[in-house]
């Protein structure tokens, strides 16, 4: 049975990136296109990366109950459409649902079969020179973006699985081993000899056991941590 894939990570962490290099190596994984009310970047499709609509239509998707999650981020509406999630879930694929931080943990109460996956930067460094690089942002926004990332991992343990960036085609097989780790423990079967393997890389993204990973990444963020590194 297809099962909805809750992906979340502070902005920069990788998120989107990753989810595509998935879905090319998957055809049995889909994504839901959310909606938002934020306008467009250079270079995104509309029912591509976003369904873009006004505030006034989006509005009238709540009262509709079109939405199976909406919240605000960064000033602008977000929410993923029933629909898109059913079409995909129809068509028998997983489906990737792009949550943010906050709004995870409210999904997954109401879709209690999803699994919610965390992507983290691997240190705070590493996420300013992405977001610097991809030069999407003001200096302003950077700021701003660096300081919420630190209080979204700070809920990282809201999450089945953490998934810590570091190499791009690394994360994205992973992803895809979380994925085959999850079908298999749902459906009751036993992995092949490969598999096997598969499966214990993701037993270690699970996050009873990815703890200990996410403390030296917690303390990057840390201003005093930082302090103490510099004297
Ligand atoms: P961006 O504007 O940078 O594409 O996304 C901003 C934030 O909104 C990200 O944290 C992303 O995960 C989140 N986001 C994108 N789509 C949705 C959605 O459908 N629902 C919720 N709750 N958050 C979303």
């Amino acid at each position: 049975m297809p099962f909805p894939i809750i992906l979340s990570s502070p902005s920069g962490g990788g998120k989107t990136t990753i989810a595509h290099k998935l879905l090319a190596m998957r055809s049995d994984v889909g994504y839901s296109v959310s909606c938002t009310t934020r306008p467009p970047r250079e270079g995104e499709v509309e029912g591509k990366d976003y369904h873009f609509l006004s505030v006034e239509k989006f509005k009238r998707g709540q009262k509709a109950d079109e939405f199976a999650e909406s919240a605000e981020v960064h000033g602008h509406l977000y929410g993923t459409l029933r629909a898109e999630v059913e079409r995909v879930l129809a068509s028998g694929r997983h489906v990737i649902m792009d949550i943010d931080v906050q709004g995870a943990s409210k999904t997954k109460e109401k879709i209690p079969d999803a699994v919610s996956i965390f992507i983290l930067p691997p240190d705070r460094d590493k996420l300013e020179w992405r977001l610097r690089t991809r030069g999407l942002d003001s200096e302003e926004v950077i700021r701003r973006r660096l300081d919420t990332a630190r209080r979204e991992i700070e809920n990282y343990s809201k999450y089945d699985y953490i998934l810590v960036n570091n190499v791009l085609e690394q994360s994205a097989d992973q992803l895809r081993d979380i994925v085959l780790a999850e079908r298999l423990l749902r459906s009751g079967a036993k992995p092949s000899g490969e598999e096997g393997q598969r499966v214990a890389i993701a037993q270690a993204c699970r996050l009873e056991q990815a703890r200990g990973r996410v403390q030296p990444i917690l303390a990057s963020f840390n201003p005093h941590a930082v302090k103490v590194k510099g004297t």
